[in-house]
């Protein structure tokens, strides 16, 4: 191994909350690995994703940019035409030039298109479903099957099944992760596993279900925190615990099946429960145990950030939005980033400054209303639930922030007050996209159930059809 470079292994979760995880607060749900890995590491109180929406929040992270200037501010769907320009460097394409053997396991959601997949962005390897997990065919409540393509499982840009069974799906995972690492070269490795859990439809095998006091959802955290344990565990065995970081977070704050508390709204939103999500670091000997840092940070930061640790050079050519805070990490240092830009949907909807949060548009995710000139002010410091608009009583930080909104509009466009950004890049496009996998009457597909997101109601009985 070499002792100079460190694995970095990236694991990201799919509309895990801020409050879902019992080192955040949840008495719901059981996730002693993760909890251990913060009493071990640093844990985060204000680390944001990008986004509150997947394709936008995972383009951001590993370009280290905002959306809008990497021209993906939206989710994109089986045979879009749109994806990850494949002239975006992402962290993957620098670490492996940095001399890293690199894979992702998991979702991607970056676009499905083969010059998008992550074969072509810097992974010498790739075995994951492409986009989310409810967009593959889906049985409704009648009995009918929604008109999507079946669900496709990819090794390489190869589609290796269609409709695989979404229950076993976590353990492949962790298999293909534990194999990767045992590879008997001499090069570091950057392993970025992003889970499908706990994005709906929820499928859980038997063993996360049985001590789970939360439902399937609880399963499906509790599944999360087994593969965590399982990969920390490995990485003992195999002697390179103290020469692995682990960072794990969540791409986008959690729906209303789960929790975002103490923070206002959900996925979809640019209220902080819609973009402030968990984020632990372990690296045993480099970061402090138990640590837990305040301080404003990223997922656009792990672009810098993880470039800096693994020794490679960030382009200069370009734009990059993410700041270093390896200082943070694994000194303590105060967090480099002050401000902070709340972006969806191409709309510039708030930004904050050290505790105050200005917020001047809103559009989420499914509303067809948009609501922009708001005049709304928090101070995050003494108000994280933003319960209480101050904005009549500080017109000076109102001004400061309001200069800061301008500056992003002017750099990265804004949809709401018809702004063209100036520093903005083309999104890649195909002129004849084809959906990945085609419905064959004959095949014995496993159809999940209709996504239950946002109904009430007992949960469904998950039987196969
Ligand atoms: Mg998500």
């Amino acid at each position: 191994m070499n002792n100079t470079k460190p694995n970095i292994v990236l694991i990201n979760c799919d509309d895990l909350g801020y409050g879902d995880l019992g080192c955040y607060g949840s008495t719901v749900n059981s996730t002693p690995h993760l909890d251990a890995m913060a009493k071990e590491g640093v844990r985060f109180t204000d680390f944001y994703m990008v986004s509150s929406v997947c394709s936008a929040s995972r383009a951001g992270m590993l370009t280290g940019c905002y959306p809008p200037r990497v021209g993906i501010d939206w989710v994109l769907f089986p045979g879009d035409s749109c994806g990850l320009n494949p002239s975006e460097i992402t962290i993957a394409r620098l670490l492996k030039d940095a001399g890293y053997r690199t894979k992702l396991v998991g979702k991607w959601h970056c676009g499905d298109q083969p010059e998008f997949l992550p074969t072509n962005h810097g992974f010498d390897e790739y075995f994951g479903i492409p986009y989310s997990n409810d967009m593959g065919m889906q049985a409704k409540k009648d009995g009918s099957c929604n008109a999507n393509p079946p669900l496709p499982l990819l090794r390489g840009n190869t589609v290796v099944q269609e409709q695989p069974d979404q229950a076993a799906i976590t353990e492949r995972y962790v298999d293909e992760c534990l194999q990767f690492m045992d590879d008997p070269g001499d090069q570091p490795f950057f392993l970025y596993l992003a889970h499908l859990y706990v994005h709906t439809p929820l499928f859980i095998a038997e063993q996360f279900m049985a001590g789970s006091r939360n439902g399937t959802y609880g399963g499906a955290v509790a599944a999360i925190d087994w593969a965590t344990g399982a990969i920390m565990d490995a990485l003992r065995k195999r002697g390179l615990d103290e020469n692995t970081l682990v960072i794990f977070t969540s791409d986008n704050g959690g729906t209303r099946r789960g929790c975002n508390a103490p923070l206002r709204g959900n996925k979809g939103t640019c209220w902080e429960g819609g973009q402030r999500v968990p984020c632990i670091m372990r690296w045993p000997g480099k970061i402090e145990p138990g640590r837990e840092t305040s301080g404003i940070a990223a997922s656009i930061d792990l672009y810098s950030t993880l470039a800096r640790i693994g020794g490679a050079e960030i382009p200069v050519d370009r734009a990059v939005d993410g700041v270093d805070i390896s200082g943070v990490i694994l000194r303590g240092d105060e967090s480099p980033r002050d401000t902070f830009i709340y972006h969806a949907f191409n709309h510039l909807q708030a930004v904050r400054k050290g505790p105050w949060k200005l917020r001047v548009c809103h559009r989420s995710f499914g509303e067809d209303s948009l609501e922009t000139d708001l005049k709304e002010l928090y101070n995050l410091d003494d108000d994280v639930g933003e319960t209480t608009n101050v904005y009549e009583q500080h017109p000076d930080v109102v001004a400061e922030l309001s200069a800061i909104v301008d500056a992003a509009r002017r750099d990265l466009g804004d949809k709401a007050t018809g702004t063209v950004g100036a520093g903005l890049r083309t999104p890649g496009h195909v002129e004849d996209p084809k959906p990945l996998t085609t419905y064959d009457e004959n095949h014995p597909y496993i159809v999940a159930m209709y996504d239950m997101f946002d109904r009430s109601g007992p949960e469904p009985t998950f039987r196969r059809s």
